[in-house]
């Protein structure tokens, strides 16, 4: 034996297929570890990959998936809006989205598709989560990860959402693209309306302000109901600035783990047309972010 540490072998032949993920940031990205872990699981001769894409760099980057022969890629922030407009063959889920988090290859063709609103549709339905009734959700943000949760909770039976975003105009497009029920558009202030909030049933956090620099948007977490649910689609170890405010008033939380699991699944058998192990990458996903299985 060498002096050289113990690694984890990716036996991968002159063969193997590439998927991957493209985003900036990427570095904090866990699918990785979840798709590992389920190419070493089913013995398959695959990997995937993480690329740091910057914004000026996604066309090529794009190109590159067909040059480069790599089976499909996820999308990440903040590139899902212009991939879509990037892929001339989307799914009816990612056009009526705007975004795509994954791009699949199939014979040098590229197919747009989004599995995002699948996938935390799955992770509230897992968490028990119900939002019909005259209760309303608020849903933070008007990216891509917004629209999702726009989709997500009409397919749970919202009737009432509102979506508040730091640019109004985004919000705007965003509330047009879908039909009933009629979705209200406010700004950030709508964090500090406490008739609004005192109705509230789930608050979705799709924003990035999380990632970057700089604390949450103020929010009148106490004026909300004590059964109000505050969801965080971002994800990880320890709760984020969202969801501490929540949890030290004993509201039930969850972040975004669970709905990267789901999408997760959905990508992983879209790229590889195999079944994905999911329970296999449940693991994977929770031991990196040092959680118990639920
Ligand atoms: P986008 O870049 O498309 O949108 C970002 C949103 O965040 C915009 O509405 C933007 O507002 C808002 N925002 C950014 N910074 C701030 C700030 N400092 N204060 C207030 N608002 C801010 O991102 P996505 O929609 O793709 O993703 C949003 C989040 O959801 C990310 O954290 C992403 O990781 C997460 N996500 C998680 C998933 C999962 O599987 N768990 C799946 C999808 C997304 P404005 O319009 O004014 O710029």
């Amino acid at each position: 034996m060498s002096g050289l540490p113990e690694v984890a072998a990716l036996a991968l032949s002159g063969r193997a297929l590439i998927t991957g993920i493209f985003g900036d940031p990427v570095e904090h990205s866990l699918s990785p570890a979840m798709h590992n872990a389920a190419y070493a699981a089913l013995g398959a001769d695959r990997v995937y990959v993480p690329f740091h894409v910057l914004p000026d760099q996604l066309t090529s980057a794009v190109r590159a998936i067909t040059a480069l022969g790599i089976l499909g890629v996820n999308i990440t922030v903040p590139h899902k809006e212009r991939a879509a407009r990037l892929i001339a063959r989307l799914s009816r889920e990612a056009e009526l989205l705007g975004a795509v988090n994954c791009i699949v290859n199939r014979s040098s063709s590229l197919y747009g598709d989004n599995t995002d609103a699948r996938g935390l549709e799955l992770a509230l339905r897992e968490l028990k989560v119900t939002i019909g009734g005259r209760r309303v959700v608020i849903i933070i943000g008007a990216g891509g990860g917004a629209a999702a949760a726009v989709l997500a909770c009409k397919r749970l039976g919202a009737r009432r959402i509102v979506i508040a975003n730091r640019t109004r105009r985004r919000a705007s497009a965003l509330a047009r693209r879908f039909a009933k029920p009629r979705i209200e558009v406010r700004g950030l202030d709508a964090l500090l309306d406490r008739a609004l909030l005192g109705n509230a049933a789930l608050i979705i956090n799709a924003t990035s302000a999380g990632l970057s620099a700089g604390g949450f948007p103020a929010l009148d977490y106490s004026s909300t109901p004590a059964d109000c649910v505050f969801y965080d689609l971002l994800y990880a170890r320890a709760p984020g600035a969202f969801l501490k405010p929540a949890l030290e008033l004993n509201r039930t939380t969850a972040d975004g783990a669970l709905m990267l699991l789901h999408q997760g699944v959905l990508a992983f058998e879209l790229f590889n047309r195999l079944t994905a192990p999911a329970d296999v990458m449940r693991k994977a996903l929770f031991e990196r972010l040092g959680r118990a299985l639920g």
